[in-house]
């Protein structure tokens, strides 16, 4: 009924002599014929988007339509229609790319950047083939008493020309391009053996837990239960010492697919952790119904907690929330003396960041181990051990 609804705004929005048509699923195409100029197209794309955007009722249910808008013109010199629907579809990702409800012209700059990106993708692909990728290790460290927790896995890809590629590049790219699964396998297969190898050469290691970050379209994948449980008992270990961190965007935007995902791998005892929390808008009613054990305070509001007095409050609402429903707060992206001092101070559980510890290579930790396994938790100490 929706889509109904859509063609006959978009049908009453053009002129008599254009062409409106569905080209499938949510996607439809305008043809207009003649139009004089470029700002003319723009001018009727902007009022379509306008016409769509108005509230619709279906079944009692308010509904706001919305719409990405990729535009081109003719005097391109197209030879056939296929050529004209591909500029199209490039602008339209171009305006997605923008944010929602966008309009975009089609320029020739759109067909480099989008050979760019699939030779990455390919590189990319082959690079998770090829042992090109590899895993960091970041320490958590209990606050109180001050000691080693566990650590969180983070990918790096380098690249044989490139060098190193951010792994928001990357992970975005995996994303798109369907290769995220296999990203994902291979990242929870690899931090399960590290810490398999950890735990047998130092028994010490038997409380540490691994967590591991997956993505939206992870959760979607009914496969994922059933491999993390493979890799689990293939490594010996048990289910709880692996966290899985989810942003709070991505489950939040899909709960509905998540839910058989989330539930199959609580089944095993398989933990979660919602990543960058404060971010997103999370369904507090939600929130205490998932299976969720730990909040991780993004770290863009411990970084702030000096400049803005607010960001200490979100740090302790979100403590409090935490601690109302039964969950672990973990703050991330902790650099100063002050912002550790400020944290343990409120009893925040767990710490991370650079303060603490960088992300290491796994030949760097057994040295960690090393240390007392009681390290001070005065600030004072601590202050000594910075550079
Ligand atoms: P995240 O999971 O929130 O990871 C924290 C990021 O902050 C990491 O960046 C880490 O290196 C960085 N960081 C840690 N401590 C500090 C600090 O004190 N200050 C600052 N400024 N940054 C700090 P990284 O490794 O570049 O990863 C970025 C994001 O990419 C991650 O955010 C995560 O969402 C994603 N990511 C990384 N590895 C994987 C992976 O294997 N799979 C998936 N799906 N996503 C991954
Ligand atoms: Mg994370
Ligand atoms: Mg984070």
């Amino acid at each position: 009924q929706m889509l109904q609804a859509v063609a006959r705004r978009l049908s009453a929005g053009v002129r008599p002599g254009d062409l409106v048509a569905r080209l499938g699923g949510d996607e439809f195409a305008v043809l207009l014929d003649p139009i004089d100029s470029a700002e003319a197209s723009l001018a009727m794309a902007r009022r379509l988007l306008h016409a769509l955007q108005q509230t619709l009722v279906i079944n009692g249910t308010e509904l706001q339509p919305g719409a990405s808008i990729g535009v081109t013109l003719s005097d391109l010199g197209y030879r056939t229609t296929d050529e004209i629907l591909r500029d199209a579809d490039l602008a339209m990702y171009a305006a997605k790319a923008g944010g929602r409800h966008r309009v975009a012209l089609f320029d020739h700059s759109m067909h480099a950047r989008m050979a760019e990106k699939l030779k990455l993708e390919g590189e990319l692909r082959r690079a998770i083939g090829e042992g090109q990728l590899s895993l960091v290790y970041q320490p958590l460290y209990d606050l109180e008493p001050y000691r080693l927790s566990g650590f969180e896995a983070l990918a790096r890809w380098t690249h044989p020309e490139r060098g190193p590629i951010s792994p928001a590049v990357f992970i975005a790219l995996a994303e798109e391009s369907g290769h995220i699964e296999a990203l994902t396998h291979w990242v929870v297969d690899q931090a399960v053996s590290q810490l398999a190898a950890w735990r047998s050469a130092h028994p010490a290691l038997g409380a540490m837990d691994m967590h591991v970050n997956i993505s939206g379209r992870d959760l979607a994948n009914p496969a994922l239960a059933s491999q993390v449980q493979s890799t689990l008992q293939r490594h010996g270990l048990p289910a709880r010492v692996l966290t899985l961190e989810i942003t709070e965007t991505t489950l939040m935007g899909r709960l509905e697919t998540a839910l058989g995902t989330l539930a199959a791998l609580r089944q095993l005892g398989v933990r979660f952790s919602i990543d960058d929390f404060g971010t997103g808008y999370s369904s507090l009613a939600y929130l205490s119904t998932l299976p969720i054990d730990s909040l991780k305070i993004d770290g863009s509001f411990v970084r702030g907690m000096s400049e803005a007095p607010q960001n200490v409050e979100i740090v302790r609402a979100v403590l409090n929330l935490g601690r109302s429903l039964g969950k672990k707060v973990i703050a991330e992206g902790i650099e100063t003396v002050e912002q550790l001092a400020t944290l343990q101070a409120m009893g925040v559980h767990v710490g991370q960041g650079y303060l603490l510890s960088r992300p290491l290579r796994a030949a760097q930790v057994p040295a960690l181990l090393g240390e007392p396994v009681q390290a001070p938790p005065q600030v004072g100490a601590l202050l000594q051990q910075v550079p």
